[in-house]
């Protein structure tokens, strides 16, 4: 959009930013104010190497965060883009509850200006992480999908999205349950779409909005392991 049309629509329908609610005038980003920028965390290297949380300060002993502790991933590397707390944690509440697809152009803006994201994501098959049906119908789109097709356009078409993976058991809302519980929860849930055939030496990459215990990526990166998939990783947006 013209920077002249921009303007003139923002006097007839200003913006607000989705974390405090004012009205946005000079900012990097479209949906969030210039003070709510500056509250975004970024996951920068040096960084877990399993889910991407940053090591602030001197990295001492194994390479692993408290988060991953118990995960024995699959996958052979993760990366997220920011700390899914404040701001960020509202840009993905936009996009998820409140069908804010707005946001993804500045999340999109955050990726393209991440070297060592952008780097990670290149030529690659993004698989999302799947809804189940019947959630699929309550919410209307998979976040995670959406993500990915955001991702994807970064590439410049290097990278695809691809829907290798169905949810064919309906699990409750994860946000309750302890890491051990979580693990279990999802542990079957997950399925290869049926016909789907791996390419063994390809680079697929799961993507979610958020990393928590990492339960349902791994449990994911199972199904394609199991598949015959050699070169796995994950990548989130928020951390937390
Ligand atoms: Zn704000
Ligand atoms: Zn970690």
């Amino acid at each position: 959009m013209g920077c002249f049309i921009k303007a003139a629509l923002d006097l007839v329908f200003p913006r607000n930013c989705v974390h405090c609610g004012d009205t946005i005038e000079s900012s990097s980003y479209d949906f969030l104010c210039s003070e709510c920028e500056q509250d975004i965390l970024p996951c920068l290297p040096p960084a877990c190497k399993t889910c991407g949380f940053p090591f602030f300060g001197a990295v001492i002993g194994p390479k692993v965060c408290p988060h991953c502790i118990d995960l024995d991933p699959v996958f052979d590397q993760g990366k997220t883009l920011f700390i899914a707390k404040g701001a960020g944690r509202s840009l993905l509440h936009h996009l998820k509850y409140q069908q804010g697809f707005y946001v993804l152009q500045d999340l999109r803006k955050m990726v393209t200006t991440s070297r060592h994201y952008l780097k990670y994501i290149d030529r690659a098959s993004l698989v999302p992480v799947p809804l189940h049906p019947t959630k699929l119908r309550e919410r209307g789109f998979n976040q995670s999908e959406r993500i990915a097709e955001m991702l994807v356009s970064t590439t410049d078409e290097n990278s695809q999205v691809e829907n290798l993976l169905i949810r064919q058991i309906y699990t409750q809302t994860q946000t309750r349950l302890n890491r051990l519980e979580r693990h279990q929860n999802v542990k079957n849930a997950f399925a290869l779409t049926p016909n789907t055939v791996l390419i063994p030496d390809h680079q697929y990459i799961l993507v979610d909005d958020v990393f928590t215990t990492g339960s349902t990526l791994n449990a994911c990166a199972r199904v394609l392991h199991d598949a015959g998939a050699t070169r796995l990783k994950v990548v989130t947006i928020g951390h937390g």
